[in-house]
Protein backbone atom coordinates (compact mmCIF):
# COMPACT_ATOMS: atom_id res chain seq x y z
CA UNK A 1 0.00 0.00 0.00
CA UNK A 2 1.62 3.75 -1.19
CA UNK A 3 1.94 6.00 2.49
CA UNK A 4 0.28 9.36 2.63
CA UNK A 5 3.81 10.95 2.49
CA UNK A 6 4.89 12.10 -1.43
CA UNK A 7 7.99 13.96 -1.39
CA UNK A 8 10.97 14.00 0.83
CA UNK A 9 9.77 14.04 4.45
CA UNK A 10 12.15 14.25 7.70
CA UNK A 11 11.14 13.08 10.99
CA UNK A 12 13.56 13.63 14.39
CA UNK A 13 13.44 11.52 17.34
CA UNK A 14 15.96 10.62 19.94
CA UNK A 15 18.91 8.56 17.85
CA UNK A 16 19.00 5.68 20.33
CA UNK A 17 21.06 2.91 18.50
CA UNK A 18 23.29 3.74 15.80
CA UNK A 19 23.73 2.59 11.99
CA UNK A 20 21.63 3.96 9.06
CA UNK A 21 19.28 1.61 7.33
CA UNK A 22 17.10 1.72 4.56
CA UNK A 23 14.17 -0.54 3.30
CA UNK A 24 10.10 -0.98 3.75
CA UNK A 25 8.04 0.42 6.54
CA UNK A 26 6.16 -1.58 8.34
CA UNK A 27 3.02 0.43 11.12
CA UNK A 28 2.28 -1.64 13.92
CA UNK A 29 -1.49 -0.77 13.37
CA UNK A 30 -2.55 0.62 16.97
CA UNK A 31 0.15 -0.92 18.24
CA UNK A 32 -1.08 -4.63 17.65
CA UNK A 33 -1.06 -5.75 14.41
CA UNK A 34 1.75 -6.32 12.01
CA UNK A 35 -0.09 -6.64 8.46
CA UNK A 36 2.28 -8.46 5.85
CA UNK A 37 1.06 -9.86 2.47
CA UNK A 38 1.22 -13.47 1.78
CA UNK A 39 1.27 -15.06 -1.18
CA UNK A 40 -1.78 -17.96 -1.24
CA UNK A 41 -1.51 -21.44 -3.45
CA UNK A 42 -4.65 -21.20 -5.32
CA UNK A 43 -5.31 -24.50 -3.66
CA UNK A 44 -5.81 -22.52 -0.57
CA UNK A 45 -8.32 -19.55 -1.73
CA UNK A 46 -11.35 -20.73 -0.66
CA UNK A 47 -10.16 -22.21 3.13
CA UNK A 48 -8.88 -18.28 2.93
CA UNK A 49 -12.29 -17.16 2.54
CA UNK A 50 -13.39 -19.54 5.14
CA UNK A 51 -11.23 -18.51 7.60
CA UNK A 52 -12.50 -14.65 6.99
CA UNK A 53 -16.12 -15.73 6.79
CA UNK A 54 -15.45 -17.47 10.29
CA UNK A 55 -13.38 -14.13 11.86
CA UNK A 56 -16.24 -11.84 10.85
CA UNK A 57 -19.02 -14.31 12.60
CA UNK A 58 -16.46 -14.76 15.38
CA UNK A 59 -16.58 -10.57 15.69
CA UNK A 60 -19.83 -10.56 15.37
CA UNK A 61 -20.44 -12.79 18.58
CA UNK A 62 -17.94 -10.34 20.41
CA UNK A 63 -19.67 -7.18 19.40
CA UNK A 64 -22.99 -8.93 20.74
CA UNK A 65 -21.61 -9.42 23.63
CA UNK A 66 -20.09 -6.52 24.74
CA UNK A 67 -23.03 -4.33 23.40
CA UNK A 68 -25.01 -6.52 25.78
CA UNK A 69 -22.83 -5.73 28.60
CA UNK A 70 -22.80 -2.06 27.62
CA UNK A 71 -26.49 -2.06 27.56
CA UNK A 72 -26.59 -3.47 31.46
CA UNK A 73 -24.63 -0.46 32.82
CA UNK A 74 -24.97 1.95 30.64
CA UNK A 75 -27.77 4.03 28.76
CA UNK A 76 -28.67 2.32 25.38
CA UNK A 77 -27.11 5.25 23.41
CA UNK A 78 -23.77 3.56 24.35
CA UNK A 79 -24.87 0.36 23.36
CA UNK A 80 -26.40 2.10 20.01
CA UNK A 81 -22.96 2.18 19.15
CA UNK A 82 -22.52 -1.58 18.54
CA UNK A 83 -25.26 -1.15 16.01
CA UNK A 84 -23.33 0.61 13.66
CA UNK A 85 -20.70 -1.93 13.83
CA UNK A 86 -23.16 -4.81 13.48
CA UNK A 87 -24.06 -2.80 10.29
CA UNK A 88 -20.42 -2.36 9.28
CA UNK A 89 -19.73 -6.00 9.62
CA UNK A 90 -22.17 -6.71 7.25
CA UNK A 91 -21.58 -4.60 4.31
CA UNK A 92 -21.84 -6.79 1.36
CA UNK A 93 -19.87 -4.16 -0.77
CA UNK A 94 -16.92 -4.53 1.91
CA UNK A 95 -17.11 -8.26 1.85
CA UNK A 96 -17.26 -8.75 -1.29
CA UNK A 97 -14.37 -6.67 -2.14
CA UNK A 98 -12.31 -8.60 0.37
CA UNK A 99 -13.12 -12.29 -1.33
CA UNK A 100 -12.14 -10.16 -4.14
CA UNK A 101 -8.39 -9.73 -3.29
CA UNK A 102 -7.80 -13.18 -1.52
CA UNK A 103 -8.91 -14.72 -4.64
CA UNK A 104 -8.53 -12.90 -7.56
CA UNK A 105 -4.91 -11.47 -5.87
CA UNK A 106 -3.77 -14.94 -3.66
CA UNK A 107 -3.49 -12.61 -0.74
CA UNK A 108 -3.95 -14.02 2.97
CA UNK A 109 -7.14 -12.71 4.53
CA UNK A 110 -5.65 -10.04 7.38
CA UNK A 111 -3.99 -8.01 4.47
CA UNK A 112 -6.78 -8.04 2.34
CA UNK A 113 -9.27 -6.92 5.02
CA UNK A 114 -6.91 -4.64 6.01
CA UNK A 115 -6.45 -3.19 2.25
CA UNK A 116 -10.31 -3.18 1.76
CA UNK A 117 -11.08 -1.34 5.02
CA UNK A 118 -8.00 1.29 4.87
CA UNK A 119 -9.91 1.93 1.39
CA UNK A 120 -12.97 2.80 3.01
CA UNK A 121 -11.94 4.74 5.91
CA UNK A 122 -9.77 7.20 3.30
CA UNK A 123 -13.14 7.60 1.86
CA UNK A 124 -14.65 8.22 4.75
CA UNK A 125 -12.30 10.49 6.51
CA UNK A 126 -12.00 12.58 3.14
CA UNK A 127 -15.83 14.00 3.38
CA UNK A 128 -16.51 17.12 5.02
CA UNK A 129 -19.27 15.21 7.70
CA UNK A 130 -18.88 14.98 10.64
CA UNK A 131 -21.16 12.21 11.15
CA UNK A 132 -19.57 10.13 8.12
CA UNK A 133 -15.88 11.07 9.69
CA UNK A 134 -17.26 9.13 13.12
CA UNK A 135 -18.07 6.25 11.14
CA UNK A 136 -14.58 6.06 9.95
CA UNK A 137 -13.11 6.11 13.64
CA UNK A 138 -16.02 3.00 14.31
CA UNK A 139 -14.83 1.23 11.24
CA UNK A 140 -11.00 1.51 11.94
CA UNK A 141 -12.13 -0.23 16.04
CA UNK A 142 -14.08 -2.43 13.73
CA UNK A 143 -11.19 -3.43 11.49
CA UNK A 144 -8.99 -3.69 15.15
CA UNK A 145 -11.60 -6.18 16.01
CA UNK A 146 -11.52 -8.47 13.04
CA UNK A 147 -8.00 -8.15 12.56
CA UNK A 148 -7.59 -9.14 16.08
CA UNK A 149 -9.61 -12.55 15.27
CA UNK A 150 -8.16 -12.74 12.29
CA UNK A 151 -4.35 -12.48 13.74
CA UNK A 152 -5.67 -14.48 16.79
CA UNK A 153 -3.90 -11.83 18.78
CA UNK A 154 -4.52 -11.85 22.38
CA UNK A 155 -2.77 -8.83 23.99
CA UNK A 156 0.79 -8.76 22.66
CA UNK A 157 1.76 -8.10 19.42
CA UNK A 158 3.03 -11.13 17.33
CA UNK A 159 5.63 -10.33 15.38
CA UNK A 160 6.05 -13.85 13.74
CA UNK A 161 4.15 -12.50 11.09
CA UNK A 162 6.76 -10.79 9.60
CA UNK A 163 7.93 -12.02 6.91
CA UNK A 164 10.74 -9.50 4.31
CA UNK A 165 12.97 -6.84 5.85
CA UNK A 166 11.69 -3.70 7.05
CA UNK A 167 12.06 -1.36 9.11
CA UNK A 168 9.50 -1.12 11.62
CA UNK A 169 7.61 1.71 13.02
CA UNK A 170 5.23 1.73 16.31
CA UNK A 171 3.71 3.86 18.98
CA UNK A 172 5.85 1.93 21.84
CA UNK A 173 7.94 -1.26 21.33
CA UNK A 174 7.98 -3.26 24.78
CA UNK A 175 11.34 -4.69 25.80
CA UNK A 176 9.72 -8.08 25.84
CA UNK A 177 8.75 -6.91 21.55
CA UNK A 178 12.29 -5.87 21.54
CA UNK A 179 13.06 -9.02 22.64
CA UNK A 180 11.59 -11.17 19.60
CA UNK A 181 12.93 -8.87 17.05
CA UNK A 182 14.40 -10.94 14.37
CA UNK A 183 17.31 -9.21 13.08
CA UNK A 184 17.70 -10.78 9.83
CA UNK A 185 14.08 -8.95 8.54
CA UNK A 186 13.86 -6.16 11.34
CA UNK A 187 15.99 -3.61 9.72
CA UNK A 188 15.86 -0.99 12.18
CA UNK A 189 12.64 0.78 14.28
CA UNK A 190 11.42 4.12 14.99
CA UNK A 191 8.99 4.51 18.00
CA UNK A 192 6.84 7.29 18.73
CA UNK A 193 8.09 7.43 22.68
CA UNK A 194 10.55 6.37 24.61
CA UNK A 195 14.03 6.93 25.63
CA UNK A 196 17.66 6.39 25.72
CA UNK A 197 18.22 4.00 28.10
CA UNK A 198 14.49 2.50 27.90
CA UNK A 199 15.22 -1.50 27.84
CA UNK A 200 13.74 -1.31 24.50
CA UNK A 201 16.91 1.46 23.40
CA UNK A 202 19.25 -0.88 25.30
CA UNK A 203 18.63 -3.85 23.41
CA UNK A 204 18.27 -2.33 20.19
CA UNK A 205 21.95 -1.52 20.22
CA UNK A 206 22.46 -4.77 21.77
CA UNK A 207 20.78 -6.82 18.50
CA UNK A 208 23.06 -3.83 16.79
CA UNK A 209 20.23 -2.58 15.40
CA UNK A 210 19.88 1.42 14.59
CA UNK A 211 16.91 2.92 15.97
CA UNK A 212 15.05 6.39 16.87
CA UNK A 213 12.94 6.64 19.21
CA UNK A 214 10.66 9.89 20.24
CA UNK A 215 9.36 10.34 17.10
CA UNK A 216 6.32 11.60 17.97
CA UNK A 217 3.52 10.84 15.75
CA UNK A 218 5.54 9.08 13.29
CA UNK A 219 3.36 5.93 13.80
CA UNK A 220 0.58 7.53 12.74
CA UNK A 221 1.87 9.44 9.64
CA UNK A 222 3.23 6.62 8.15
CA UNK A 223 1.87 3.70 6.25
CA UNK A 224 3.17 -0.29 5.28
CA UNK A 225 4.99 0.05 2.39
CA UNK A 226 6.56 3.47 2.79
CA UNK A 227 10.00 3.84 1.71
CA UNK A 228 12.54 5.34 4.06
CA UNK A 229 15.74 5.81 5.37
CA UNK A 230 16.57 5.76 9.25
CA UNK A 231 19.84 7.32 10.58
CA UNK A 232 20.45 6.00 13.97
CA UNK A 233 23.75 8.04 14.46
CA UNK A 234 21.36 11.69 14.02
CA UNK A 235 17.73 10.28 15.52
CA UNK A 236 16.20 11.09 11.74
CA UNK A 237 13.86 9.62 9.71
CA UNK A 238 13.82 10.13 6.13
CA UNK A 239 10.61 9.18 4.13
CA UNK A 240 11.25 8.82 0.38
CA UNK A 241 14.97 10.06 0.32
CA UNK A 242 15.43 12.08 -2.87
CA UNK A 243 18.96 10.86 -4.96
CA UNK A 244 20.38 13.85 -3.24
CA UNK A 245 19.64 12.34 0.48
CA UNK A 246 20.76 8.85 -0.58
CA UNK A 247 24.11 10.19 -2.27
CA UNK A 248 24.82 11.70 0.64
CA UNK A 249 24.14 8.95 2.64
CA UNK A 250 26.26 6.99 0.09
CA UNK A 251 29.09 9.36 0.99
CA UNK A 252 28.35 8.96 4.88
CA UNK A 253 28.64 4.95 4.93
CA UNK A 254 32.18 5.17 3.11
CA UNK A 255 33.13 7.00 6.13
CA UNK A 256 31.77 4.79 8.27
CA UNK A 257 33.31 1.91 6.08
CA UNK A 258 36.96 3.63 6.90
CA UNK A 259 36.04 4.39 10.34
CA UNK A 260 35.08 0.36 11.00
CA UNK A 261 38.49 -0.63 9.77
CA UNK A 262 40.36 1.27 12.18
CA UNK A 263 38.06 0.05 15.32
CA UNK A 264 38.24 -3.40 13.92
CA UNK A 265 42.11 -2.73 14.27
CA UNK A 266 41.29 -2.43 17.90
CA UNK A 267 39.33 -5.20 18.58
CA UNK A 268 42.14 -7.58 19.91
CA UNK A 269 44.57 -4.87 21.38
CA UNK A 270 44.61 -3.84 25.08
CA UNK A 271 42.01 -1.50 26.30
CA UNK A 272 45.35 0.70 27.76
CA UNK A 273 45.70 4.88 27.96
CA UNK A 274 48.58 6.47 26.14
CA UNK A 275 50.28 6.85 29.50
CA UNK A 276 49.72 3.08 30.35
CA UNK A 277 46.67 2.82 32.48
CA UNK A 278 44.51 -0.28 31.52
CA UNK A 279 41.04 -0.22 31.37
CA UNK A 280 39.08 -3.43 32.15
CA UNK A 281 36.48 -3.47 29.34
CA UNK A 282 33.78 -5.69 29.26
CA UNK A 283 30.32 -6.17 27.85
CA UNK A 284 26.49 -6.27 28.65
CA UNK A 285 24.82 -9.54 27.55
CA UNK A 286 21.19 -10.64 27.74
CA UNK A 287 21.76 -14.20 26.61
CA UNK A 288 24.15 -16.82 25.75
CA UNK A 289 23.47 -16.21 22.34
CA UNK A 290 25.51 -12.63 22.82
CA UNK A 291 28.49 -14.87 23.57
CA UNK A 292 29.67 -14.50 19.85
CA UNK A 293 29.50 -11.11 19.93
CA UNK A 294 31.24 -10.66 23.04
CA UNK A 295 34.25 -12.22 21.88
CA UNK A 296 34.54 -11.00 18.80
CA UNK A 297 34.46 -7.88 19.72
CA UNK A 298 37.21 -8.55 22.43
CA UNK A 299 35.54 -7.67 25.29
CA UNK A 300 37.27 -9.24 28.48
CA UNK A 301 34.31 -10.74 30.17
CA UNK A 302 30.83 -9.64 30.61
CA UNK A 303 30.04 -7.11 32.92
CA UNK A 304 26.83 -7.15 33.13
CA UNK A 305 24.17 -10.02 32.05
CA UNK A 306 20.93 -8.97 32.07
CA UNK A 307 19.19 -12.15 33.74
CA UNK A 308 15.46 -10.88 33.10
CA UNK A 309 15.33 -11.47 29.50
CA UNK A 310 15.90 -15.64 30.62
CA UNK A 311 12.20 -14.87 32.01
CA UNK A 312 10.21 -13.05 29.59
CA UNK A 313 8.36 -14.16 26.81
CA UNK A 314 7.75 -17.76 28.24
CA UNK A 315 5.24 -19.02 29.99
CA UNK A 316 6.50 -20.22 33.19
CA UNK A 317 9.68 -19.34 35.32
CA UNK A 318 13.02 -20.84 34.26
CA UNK A 319 13.75 -23.37 36.67
CA UNK A 320 17.15 -23.63 38.36
CA UNK A 321 18.52 -26.33 36.13
CA UNK A 322 17.87 -23.96 33.12
CA UNK A 323 19.27 -21.33 34.03
CA UNK A 324 22.24 -22.85 35.43
CA UNK A 325 22.90 -24.77 31.66
CA UNK A 326 22.72 -20.54 30.60
CA UNK A 327 24.68 -18.99 32.97
CA UNK A 328 27.15 -22.41 32.58
CA UNK A 329 27.20 -22.45 28.86
CA UNK A 330 28.26 -18.85 29.34
CA UNK A 331 30.77 -18.62 32.16
CA UNK A 332 32.92 -21.47 30.73
CA UNK A 333 33.05 -19.87 27.03
CA UNK A 334 34.20 -16.99 28.42
CA UNK A 335 36.67 -18.35 30.50
CA UNK A 336 39.07 -17.29 32.26
CA UNK A 337 37.59 -13.90 31.89
CA UNK A 338 35.00 -12.88 34.55
CA UNK A 339 31.42 -12.51 34.05
CA UNK A 340 29.55 -11.14 36.48
CA UNK A 341 25.93 -12.25 36.43
CA UNK A 342 23.73 -10.26 38.11
CA UNK A 343 20.48 -11.65 39.64
CA UNK A 344 16.80 -10.53 38.34
CA UNK A 345 15.86 -7.16 37.76
CA UNK A 346 12.28 -7.66 36.80
CA UNK A 347 9.64 -4.36 37.04
CA UNK A 348 10.09 -0.80 35.91
CA UNK A 349 9.70 -1.50 32.30
CA UNK A 350 10.02 -4.99 32.25
CA UNK A 351 7.76 -7.81 33.21
CA UNK A 352 7.22 -11.16 32.68
CA UNK A 353 3.55 -11.87 31.95
CA UNK A 354 3.25 -15.24 33.32
CA UNK A 355 3.42 -13.56 36.78
CA UNK A 356 0.59 -11.71 36.60
CA UNK A 357 1.83 -9.25 38.84
CA UNK A 358 -0.45 -6.15 39.34
CA UNK A 359 -0.12 -3.16 37.54
CA UNK A 360 1.46 -0.50 39.82
CA UNK A 361 1.51 3.25 40.11
CA UNK A 362 5.23 4.14 39.86
CA UNK A 363 6.62 0.99 38.42
CA UNK A 364 9.95 2.10 38.37
CA UNK A 365 9.85 2.68 42.19
CA UNK A 366 8.01 -0.10 43.11
CA UNK A 367 8.14 -3.72 43.61
CA UNK A 368 11.69 -4.26 41.56
CA UNK A 369 14.49 -5.82 41.27
CA UNK A 370 16.20 -7.26 44.77
CA UNK A 371 13.20 -6.01 46.11
CA UNK A 372 10.71 -8.86 44.40
CA UNK A 373 13.60 -11.77 45.06
CA UNK A 374 13.94 -10.98 48.49
CA UNK A 375 10.21 -11.28 48.66
CA UNK A 376 9.74 -14.38 46.82
CA UNK A 377 12.47 -16.46 48.13
CA UNK A 378 12.08 -19.72 46.69
CA UNK A 379 12.09 -17.90 43.04
CA UNK A 380 15.48 -16.23 44.33
CA UNK A 381 16.67 -19.37 45.67
CA UNK A 382 16.43 -21.05 42.31
CA UNK A 383 18.70 -18.74 40.68
CA UNK A 384 21.79 -18.33 43.58
CA UNK A 385 22.06 -21.73 43.50
CA UNK A 386 22.02 -21.79 39.50
CA UNK A 387 24.27 -18.79 39.62
CA UNK A 388 26.49 -20.58 42.31
CA UNK A 389 26.92 -24.03 40.37
CA UNK A 390 27.88 -22.06 37.49
CA UNK A 391 30.68 -20.68 39.23
CA UNK A 392 32.34 -24.18 39.14
CA UNK A 393 32.63 -23.93 35.49
CA UNK A 394 34.34 -20.62 35.19
CA UNK A 395 35.38 -17.32 36.29
CA UNK A 396 31.35 -16.23 37.84
CA UNK A 397 30.60 -12.74 39.83
CA UNK A 398 27.16 -11.81 41.02
CA UNK A 399 25.57 -8.52 41.61
CA UNK A 400 22.30 -7.50 43.27
CA UNK A 401 20.24 -4.75 41.40
CA UNK A 402 18.19 -1.96 42.72
CA UNK A 403 20.41 -2.28 46.58
CA UNK A 404 19.72 1.09 48.18
CA UNK A 405 20.48 0.52 51.73
CA UNK A 406 22.58 -2.11 53.93
CA UNK A 407 19.58 -4.30 55.24
CA UNK A 408 18.28 -5.64 51.58
CA UNK A 409 22.67 -5.95 50.55
CA UNK A 410 22.75 -8.51 54.29
CA UNK A 411 19.44 -10.56 53.28
CA UNK A 412 20.76 -11.61 49.98
CA UNK A 413 24.30 -12.23 51.19
CA UNK A 414 22.13 -14.34 54.25
CA UNK A 415 20.36 -16.28 51.51
CA UNK A 416 23.53 -16.28 49.51
CA UNK A 417 25.33 -18.63 52.35
CA UNK A 418 22.11 -20.72 53.06
CA UNK A 419 21.90 -21.67 49.36
CA UNK A 420 25.87 -22.25 49.77
CA UNK A 421 25.61 -24.58 52.96
CA UNK A 422 22.66 -26.68 50.59
CA UNK A 423 25.24 -27.19 47.83
CA UNK A 424 27.78 -27.91 50.12
CA UNK A 425 25.57 -30.78 52.31
CA UNK A 426 24.34 -32.01 48.50
CA UNK A 427 28.01 -32.24 47.56
CA UNK A 428 27.72 -29.87 44.54
CA UNK A 429 30.35 -27.96 43.92
CA UNK A 430 30.78 -24.14 43.22
CA UNK A 431 33.77 -21.87 44.21
CA UNK A 432 33.46 -20.61 47.73
CA UNK A 433 35.37 -17.57 47.11
CA UNK A 434 32.32 -16.44 44.64
CA UNK A 435 32.82 -12.75 44.36
CA UNK A 436 29.64 -10.73 45.07
CA UNK A 437 29.39 -6.80 43.94
CA UNK A 438 26.44 -4.26 44.57
CA UNK A 439 24.93 -1.74 41.68
CA UNK A 440 25.26 1.77 42.76
CA UNK A 441 21.81 2.82 41.16
CA UNK A 442 19.59 4.05 43.49
CA UNK A 443 21.21 7.76 44.98
CA UNK A 444 20.78 6.42 48.44
CA UNK A 445 23.89 3.77 47.66
CA UNK A 446 25.90 6.01 46.87
CA UNK A 447 25.65 7.97 49.68
CA UNK A 448 26.40 5.40 52.03
CA UNK A 449 28.69 3.59 49.64
CA UNK A 450 31.68 3.76 52.78
CA UNK A 451 29.42 1.23 54.38
CA UNK A 452 28.11 -0.94 51.13
CA UNK A 453 31.92 -1.12 50.30
CA UNK A 454 32.35 -3.07 53.72
CA UNK A 455 30.37 -6.17 52.62
CA UNK A 456 31.47 -6.43 48.69
CA UNK A 457 34.61 -7.22 46.49
CA UNK A 458 33.01 -4.65 43.95
CA UNK A 459 30.68 -1.71 42.97
CA UNK A 460 28.60 -1.60 39.56
CA UNK A 461 27.36 1.68 38.85
CA UNK A 462 24.18 1.61 36.93
CA UNK A 463 23.59 5.26 35.73
CA UNK A 464 20.87 4.50 33.99
CA UNK A 465 19.01 4.11 37.12
CA UNK A 466 21.06 6.07 39.24
CA UNK A 467 20.17 9.32 36.63
CA UNK A 468 16.22 8.28 36.17
CA UNK A 469 16.24 8.60 40.55
CA UNK A 470 18.80 11.61 40.75
CA UNK A 471 17.03 13.61 38.65
CA UNK A 472 13.45 12.62 39.04
CA UNK A 473 13.16 11.88 35.24
CA UNK A 474 11.63 8.96 33.97
CA UNK A 475 13.82 7.41 31.77
CA UNK A 476 11.66 5.76 29.26
CA UNK A 477 10.20 9.14 28.78
CA UNK A 478 10.61 11.36 25.66
CA UNK A 479 8.89 14.43 27.22
CA UNK A 480 11.52 14.59 30.21
CA UNK A 481 14.60 13.40 28.04
CA UNK A 482 15.96 17.21 28.42
CA UNK A 483 16.61 17.00 32.01
CA UNK A 484 18.20 13.62 31.68
CA UNK A 485 21.07 14.29 32.32
CA UNK A 486 24.72 12.59 33.03
CA UNK A 487 26.69 15.01 33.21
CA UNK A 488 24.92 16.91 35.36
CA UNK A 489 26.85 17.93 38.57
CA UNK A 490 24.74 15.98 40.96
CA UNK A 491 25.45 12.43 39.02
CA UNK A 492 29.10 13.37 38.54
CA UNK A 493 29.31 13.87 42.61
CA UNK A 494 27.81 10.35 43.10
CA UNK A 495 29.66 8.60 40.86
CA UNK A 496 32.76 10.13 42.40
CA UNK A 497 31.73 9.42 46.22
CA UNK A 498 31.06 5.63 44.71
CA UNK A 499 34.69 5.68 43.29
CA UNK A 500 36.18 7.07 46.44
CA UNK A 501 34.55 5.08 48.73
CA UNK A 502 35.21 2.21 46.67
CA UNK A 503 38.87 3.05 46.80
CA UNK A 504 39.02 3.96 50.15
CA UNK A 505 38.37 0.30 50.97
CA UNK A 506 40.65 -1.31 48.31
CA UNK A 507 37.72 -2.44 45.94
CA UNK A 508 37.05 -1.55 42.65
CA UNK A 509 34.09 -0.03 40.99
CA UNK A 510 32.48 -0.32 37.20
CA UNK A 511 29.81 1.25 35.16
CA UNK A 512 27.96 -0.57 33.35
CA UNK A 513 25.01 1.64 32.20
CA UNK A 514 24.94 3.22 29.11
CA UNK A 515 26.85 6.09 29.60
CA UNK A 516 29.85 3.51 30.02
CA UNK A 517 29.27 3.04 26.41
CA UNK A 518 29.26 6.73 25.19
CA UNK A 519 33.03 7.25 23.51
CA UNK A 520 32.17 11.25 24.46
CA UNK A 521 31.72 10.01 27.95
CA UNK A 522 34.62 7.73 28.48
CA UNK A 523 37.84 10.17 29.33
CA UNK A 524 35.50 11.90 32.05
CA UNK A 525 34.66 8.79 33.66
CA UNK A 526 38.26 7.43 33.62
CA UNK A 527 39.16 10.75 34.76
CA UNK A 528 36.74 10.20 37.78
CA UNK A 529 38.71 6.49 38.60
CA UNK A 530 36.48 4.27 37.09
CA UNK A 531 38.41 1.23 36.71
CA UNK A 532 35.97 -0.96 34.64
CA UNK A 533 33.36 -0.14 32.04
CA UNK A 534 30.47 -2.24 30.46
CA UNK A 535 28.55 -1.96 27.37
CA UNK A 536 26.71 -3.28 24.69
CA UNK A 537 29.67 -5.39 22.52
CA UNK A 538 28.87 -3.38 19.67
CA UNK A 539 29.74 -0.47 21.17
CA UNK A 540 32.76 -1.58 22.82
CA UNK A 541 35.88 -0.65 19.31
CA UNK A 542 34.30 3.16 19.88
CA UNK A 543 34.88 3.16 23.70
CA UNK A 544 38.55 1.07 23.28
CA UNK A 545 39.59 3.31 20.51
CA UNK A 546 39.24 6.70 22.47
CA UNK A 547 40.99 4.66 25.70
CA UNK A 548 43.98 3.74 23.75
CA UNK A 549 44.57 7.90 22.92
CA UNK A 550 43.55 9.44 26.00
CA UNK A 551 46.19 10.37 28.45
CA UNK A 552 45.41 9.51 32.29
CA UNK A 553 45.94 13.03 33.18
CA UNK A 554 44.44 15.11 30.75
CA UNK A 555 41.36 13.03 31.69
CA UNK A 556 41.61 13.69 35.35
CA UNK A 557 41.79 17.68 34.16
CA UNK A 558 39.23 16.96 32.35
CA UNK A 559 37.37 15.62 35.36
CA UNK A 560 38.51 17.90 37.81
CA UNK A 561 37.22 20.61 35.30
CA UNK A 562 33.77 18.59 35.95
CA UNK A 563 33.25 18.35 39.11
CA UNK A 564 33.89 22.31 39.78
CA UNK A 565 31.37 23.12 36.95
CA UNK A 566 28.12 24.07 37.40
CA UNK A 567 26.48 23.66 34.20
CA UNK A 568 25.66 20.04 32.24
CA UNK A 569 25.70 21.66 29.45
CA UNK A 570 28.94 22.93 29.80
CA UNK A 571 30.07 19.73 31.04
CA UNK A 572 29.03 17.94 28.74
CA UNK A 573 30.02 20.19 25.60
CA UNK A 574 33.86 19.79 27.52
CA UNK A 575 33.66 16.45 26.79
CA UNK A 576 32.03 16.41 23.41
CA UNK A 577 35.62 18.96 22.44
CA UNK A 578 37.93 16.43 24.62
CA UNK A 579 36.55 13.86 22.76
CA UNK A 580 36.57 15.04 19.16
CA UNK A 581 40.12 16.36 19.77
CA UNK A 582 41.34 13.30 21.01
CA UNK A 583 39.89 10.88 18.40
CA UNK A 584 38.07 12.97 15.38
CA UNK A 585 37.38 9.82 13.39
CA UNK A 586 34.89 8.77 15.84
CA UNK A 587 32.74 11.77 14.82
CA UNK A 588 32.94 12.07 11.46
CA UNK A 589 29.44 10.40 10.56
CA UNK A 590 28.02 12.27 13.22
CA UNK A 591 26.40 15.74 13.14
C1 LIG B 1 21.42 0.73 34.97
O1 LIG B 1 20.42 1.05 35.60
O2 LIG B 1 22.30 1.54 34.60
C2 LIG B 1 21.63 -0.67 34.60
C3 LIG B 1 22.75 -1.06 34.04
O3 LIG B 1 20.60 -1.55 34.78
P1 LIG B 1 19.28 -1.57 33.86
O4 LIG B 1 19.54 -0.68 32.67
O5 LIG B 1 19.04 -2.97 33.43
O6 LIG B 1 18.24 -1.03 34.76
MG1 LIG C 1 19.24 -0.45 36.57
Amino acid sequence: MSGQVKGEKVYRGIPVSAGVCRGKVLVLHQARHVIARRELAAADVDAEVKRFEQSLVRTRQQITEVQRRVSETMSSNEADIFDAHLLMLEDRVLIEEVIKIISEQKANADFAFHTASDRYIAVLEAVEDEYLRERAADLRDLTGRVLDNLLEVKDALDLKHINEPCILVSHDLSPSMTAQLDKKLVLGFVTDIGGKTSHSAILARSLDIPAVVGALTISEELETGDYALLDGYNGTVIVNPTDQTLFEYGQLAKIKASLDEKLREVQHQPAVTLDGRNVHLSANIEDQHDVEAVLAHGAEGVGLFRTEFLFINRDRLPTEEEQYEVYRQVASALKPHPVIIRTLDLGGDKFASHLQLAQEMNPFLGWRAIRFCLAQPEMFRAQLRAILRASAEGNVRMMYPMISGLDELNQANALVEKCKAELRAENIPFAENLEIGAMIEIPSAALIADSLAKKVKFFSIGSNDLIQYTLAADRTNEKVSHLYEPTHPAILRLIKMTVDAAHANGIWVGVCGEIAGDPVLTPLLLGLGVDELSAAPAVLDEVKYIIRRVKLDEARELAAFALASESPTEIFARCVEFARQTAPSLFENKA
